[in-house]
């Protein structure tokens, strides 16, 4: 029998991004496209000094899950630089210095006619299209296996408090949606789809329903109002009463998120690569929160001045690149916008933040979605024992944050959890590379 969910409702700090109109910011003067996809390196294929266009393709991943990265402007390549990457450190990056022609290659805009699943796969895989829900993994090979799928599931739970930029997309580009959920459906074989959102989301499931009236294979999945409810395993499971242990095609099941299948609706219907996005600027610490389209690969700090700039008395702040449970605290403002970010979050710090001793409460392993005793694997891994870390399940933490968020001492076990799962992760590797 499944599980029944693990959450905690959180208050969602969403309105304050919600009321403004998405504003749009696609003339910053220079662009970076990072060199890396997750660990894995890639290759430029532009030198300083060329001049490119807008969708034309400035760099390549080549390892098994192959795809192009395109400029998101028309302009010209100063060179490779380390700039900040939403993943806290240091990446090296191409900068473009923009134009301002919005001079595009020759398919721009071209639609695809011939809509068979290889077709669309194809498409998907040439216009660059990774996941925007947090993962960065590339799209096209979620829709590889020959086998059709059962259901196509869009995750519009968008679960982490602040962060609104799917919320805003639902109500701007609700069409657009649905058609890329029928591309995916091409291209999975899936003879249903179903949208996963939160039940509480009244005003979002109301303009979904209108929009889906005719559509029979599309439907709504409501889920309860807890974090981390977007938890894919979790919303595969509520949707197929299977579960599984590696990825959810082993139970027929794709899982999109919502800006990655208005991306998908784009490339078949446009042949757009991936250069344009919603990011939702946000927190306490600003002063006009709200959701911006923008050139991936745009500054950080250009959006918080067009969100007003910090508030007055911001004092010592954190600074997170993501969302407040699962995002990275970034030192500067000075940093790229990556394809993957949906967020940037700007809050006080606050002086309870301060850390205790733990007090052997219990609560974190009572949270957890994983069923996990997070305190245990803490002690593991400071003891050095990895492999008991491993045994107490390690592997299985999502990095979801709520241990570290329901502790009344304010310890910081997410971060042991995690640094124990990666000490887990590399010894395996290890293994495996020793034969
Ligand atoms: S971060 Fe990991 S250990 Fe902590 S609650 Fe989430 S899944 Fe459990
Ligand atoms: S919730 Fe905090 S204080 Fe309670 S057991 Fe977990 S780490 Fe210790």
């Amino acid at each position: 029998m499944l599980r029944k969910i693990r959450g905690l409702h959180i208050n969602g700090r969403k309105k304050m991004s919600t009321d403004a109109p998405i504003q749009t910011y696609l003339n910053p003067e220079y662009v970076y496209v990072p060199l890396i996809a997750g660990s894995t390196k890639l290759k430029p294929i532009v030198s300083a000094g060329d001049n490119v266009l807008k969708g034309q393709v400035v760099a390549l991943r080549e390892d098994r899950f192959a795809h192009p990265v395109h400029s998101p402007v028309s302009g010209s390549v100063v060179g490779v630089k380390k700039v900040w990457h939403p993943i806290a450190r240091m990446v090296e990056m191409l900068e473009i210095k923009n134009d301002f022609q919005e001079n595009a290659v020759d398919d721009f805009g071209e639609a695809l006619i011939d809509l068979t699943k290889e077709a669309i796969i194809e498409r998907v895989k040439n216009c660059g299209i990774v996941g925007l829900g947090g993962a960065g993994f590339p799209t096209y090979v979620k829709y590889l296996p020959n086998k059709p799928a059962e259901v196509v599931l869009i995750n519009a739970a968008e679960c982490e408090p602040y962060i609104t930029a799917d919320a805003v997309l639902i109500q701007a580009f609700a069409d657009k949606l649905i058609s890329g959920i029928r591309y995916i459906m091409m291209a999975t074989g899936a003879p249903k789809a179903q949208i996963a959102i939160k039940r509480t989301k009244q005003a979002l499931i109301a303009h979904l329903n209108s929009h889906l009236k005719g559509f029979e294979d599309i439907s709504l999945l409501l889920l309860p109002d807890v974090y981390p409810a977007g938890w894919e395993k979790y919303i595969v499971e509520h949707a197929l009463n299977k579960t599984y242990n590696g990825l959810p095609s082993e139970v027929g099941a794709v899982v999109n998120n919502v800006a990655t299948a208005i991306a998908v609706c784009d490339a078949v219907e446009e042949n757009k690569p991936l250069i344009e996005k919603v990011v939702t600027v946000t927190g306490e610490g600003i002063k006009k929160p709200q959701n911006f389209f923008i050139k991936i690969g745009t500054k950080a700090l250009e959006l918080i001045e067009r969100a007003g700039g910090y508030i007055d008395d911001l004092g010592d702040a954190y600074f997170i690149a993501g969302g407040p449970m699962t995002g990275s605290a970034i030192y500067t403002d000075d940093m790229a916008i990556s394809s993957s970010l949906g967020s940037i979050i700007v809050l006080p710090k606050r002086t309870t933040a301060i850390e205790q001793a733990c007090m052997g409460c219990g609560r974190c392993a009572d949270y957890c979605p994983a069923f996990l005793t997070p305190t245990e694997i803490k002690r593991a891994f400071i003891a050095g024992e990895i492999d008991l870390a491993e045994e107490l399940g390690a592997l299985k933490c999502i990095q979801c944050g709520l241990c570290s968020y329901v502790c009344p001492s304010r310890v910081e076990i997410t971060d042991a959890v995690v640094k124990a799962k990666t000490a887990v992760q590399k010894k395996k590797a290890a293994a495996v590379k020793k034969g």
